[in-house]
């Protein structure tokens, strides 16, 4: 016996039992979706060989007959479901069943709240899948072998679910793999055989491999012997669903078919399924979930669209068939014209991938423009689930920018709270008379947005502006420049050019005053030396004493701010101070004779823009006692 047959018994890990607690607590409610789970992994698994078996045919080991078997026994109180899959070797049944390793999982544990209703959907993003059994079981045994190994290499895994599990090798001839669930005390119901068919019916009909249960035994005879063959049959349609025609399948076969083969326990929000034919014919059949994964900022986040050419799985997550920024699209792409030994690298360079992805994102933007018109509380839904990656779109995909951009949305000063129900339309559409561009302003959040100085001139003309708050808005506006003719301007960039919407009155006053106060603005330029880049007079502000603005091609200092905090080191660009005449502080400023005091009032002007807009001070302590200096002046 070689050292890994012994049997050995293994503490599960500290997350592994956590995650089981868990999932027994909150899906009791839901308890029957282990049969699911277990025969969705058997599914897999049988895909998973057909695959294998493309380029190694000796695996099917003389039998390519893909199917699954659920039995009960009464007497032992089990149910099993038997695959003759793939199987698993005693090294994967570590790695993977006793084992959870992806940083997904960490993240998951980490995201728990202890609030069941909320961790449950928590749980419902993440597949627990095998660990469902313990839901109905007090005891699982798995039995399996790897296609292609020797019989003496079967591994059995057993556990209670509590804390540690035993493998050991086992001789097993039939590959794939068999799970025996030991069924709790209260649990006996699913010794029901007719009670099984109907959950295998509402949740297994559209995987594609048959799923087989014993015919019931016809009713025997007085003084016949009960007949002692067994016969199976097929309690699944087995029909992969995305090839049926769409008028024939009702919302609830989506739903079912959804929630099996992209593992959600949701419903989705919407989906489309289109049939291809010509030259290169295929099958899309997309969704749209309703809620986002937790791990859908993690860099290696999966793509949902899984790849079957001729009905034959081939891969998940095949990114190739849709873009990053619709990376939390799932489904399916069933492929008449592909071979079947496609690689990911030929992936990479197929004309016919390119076509399907091209109409695929056209499927899903038209989907959700639809969603947009027609259901604008379902399109809200969305926007705040998947709003942000959407926002990648125009910087990511140049041909489809204006598409993108109509389905963004956004805060602004005519919204309440921070909902983002504005779209670009809208907003172009309620435009003051005269008034040409898009006006924006970017801020770490929506209140420093909201109160920004930058926006006085605005609400005082009644101009809307859109506040945008999210991370990836510096990414979107430096790609998103124009929409439909109209150019987006941030109210932070460049000489302030209301264009037709400013009186040329206000305009000469502006220009005479400069004019009049050249020397206090050269005063203010040498107190604030090479903090700035210029000093100027403002005609943005009407309450504030001064702000801070950049050159229009300069990166903009909110910008700059997510960077460092992201880590980079860019340089902050130098910004440009406007100051407002009208404002008591500067009045003051113009009169001070003693030129030390106005240096520090000409500082601390500096630092109070720089604090207004959401900024952090360079010298916080200095900004302190020079404020405090002040104070005592003035109790002076
Ligand atoms: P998931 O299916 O979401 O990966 P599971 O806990 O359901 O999570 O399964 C973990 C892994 O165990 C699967 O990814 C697969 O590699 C393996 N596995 C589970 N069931 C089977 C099976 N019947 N045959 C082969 N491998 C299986």
């Amino acid at each position: 016996m070689t050292a890994t047959a012994q049997k050995e018994t293994l503490d599960f890990q500290a997350e592994v039992s956590q995650v089981l607690n868990l999932v027994i607590r909150s899906l009791y409610s839901n308890k029957e979706i282990f049969l699911r789970e277990l025969i969705s992994n058997a599914s897999d698994a049988a895909e998973k060989l057909r695959f294998e078996a493309l380029s190694n045919d000796a695996l099917y080991e003389g039998d390519s007959a893909l199917k699954i078997r659920v039995t009960v026994d009464p007497e032992a109180g089990t149910v099993t479901i038997l695959d003759n899959g793939v199987g698993m070797s005693r090294q994967e049944v570590n790695d993977t069943i006793g084992t959870i390793a992806s940083s997904g999982t960490r993240k998951f544990l980490e995201n728990l709240s202890g609030d069941k209703a909320k961790d449950s959907q928590l749980i419902g993003q993440f597949g627990v899948g095998f660990y469902s059994a313990f839901i109905v079981a007090d005891k699982v045994t798995l039995t399996t072998r790897r296609a292609g190994m020797k019989a003496d290499e079967g591994v059995r895994w057993a556990s209670s679910g509590e804390g540690s599990y035993t493998i050991e090798n086992v001789e097993r001839t039939a590959r794939g793999t068999e799970i025996v669930l030991h069924l709790r005390e209260d649990e006996k119901e699913f010794l029901d055989a007719w009670r099984l068919r109907s959950i295998i019916g509402k949740f297994s009909d559209h995987i594609a491999i048959p799923v087989e249960m014993l015919k019931e035994a016809e009713p025997v005879e007085e003084g016949e012997e009960p007949k002692a063959a067994v016969e199976w049959e097929q309690v699944n349609r087995g029909t992969a669903l995305w090839m049926r025609n769409k008028s024939d399948i009702s919302d609830d076969e989506y739903h079912d078919f959804y929630k099996n083969t992209c593992h959600d326990f949701e419903a989705p929000l919407s989906w489309v399924h289109n049939r291809v034919e010509g030259t290169n014919e295929y099958t899309s059949l997309l969704f749209v979930p309703t809620r986002a994964p937790f791990d859908m900022w993690d860099r290696e986040q999966k793509h949902g669209v899984k790849l079957y050419v001729r009905r034959v799985f081939i891969m998940d997550e095949a990114d190739k068939l849709m873009p990053h920024y619709l990376r939390f699209v799932k489904g399916v792409v069933d492929s008449d014209d592909l071979p079947l030994n496609v690689s990911r690298e030929l992936l990479q360079h197929d004309k016919k991938i390119d076509s399907i992805r091209s109409a695929n994102v056209k499927r899903v933007l038209g989907l959700l423009e639809k969603l947009a018109k027609d259901e604008p509380e379902k399109y809200q839904a969305f926007w705040k689930e998947f709003g942000k990656v959407l926002k990648e779109g125009p910087a990511e995909d140049f041909g489809n920018r204006e598409k993108i951009a109509g389905l963004l949305r956004f805060a602004s000063t005519k919204s309440e709270g921070d909902v983002q129900d504005v779209s670009l339309d809208q907003y172009i559409e309620r435009m003051a008379e005269k008034q040409e561009k898009v006006y924006y302003i970017t801020a770490d959040t929506l209140s420093a947005a909201r109160n920004s100085p930058h926006l006085e001139v605005f609400k005082k003309k009644g101009i809307e502006v859109l506040l945008l708050t999210d991370r990836v808005d510096e990414w979107l506006v430096s790609h998103l420049t124009d929409y439909k003719g109209k150019h987006l301007q941030s109210v932070a960039k460049g000489e302030l050019d209301l264009g037709e919407l400013d009186d040329k009155e206000t305009r000469e006053k502006v220009e005479k005053a400069a004019e009049e106060h050249k020397h206090l603005i050269e005063r203010v330029k040498t107190a604030l030396g090479d903090t700035v880049k210029e000093v100027r007079l403002s005609s943005r502000l009407t309450e504030s004493p001064a702000c801070l603005v950049v050159d229009d091609y300069d990166m903009s200092q909110n910008l700059a701010r997510v960077l460092k905090q992201l880590g980079q080191d860019a340089p902050m660009p130098k910004p440009i101070i406007e100051i407002n005449l009208e404002h008591p502080l500067l009045q003051r400023m113009d009169s001070e004779t003693d030129e030390d005091k106005f240096d520090e009032l000409a500082k601390l002007v500096f630092d109070q823009a720089l604090l207004a807009e959401g900024g952090q001070l360079d010298d916080p302590a200095g900004f302190v006692h020079r404020l405090n200096r002040l104070m005592l002046d003035m109790s002076a």
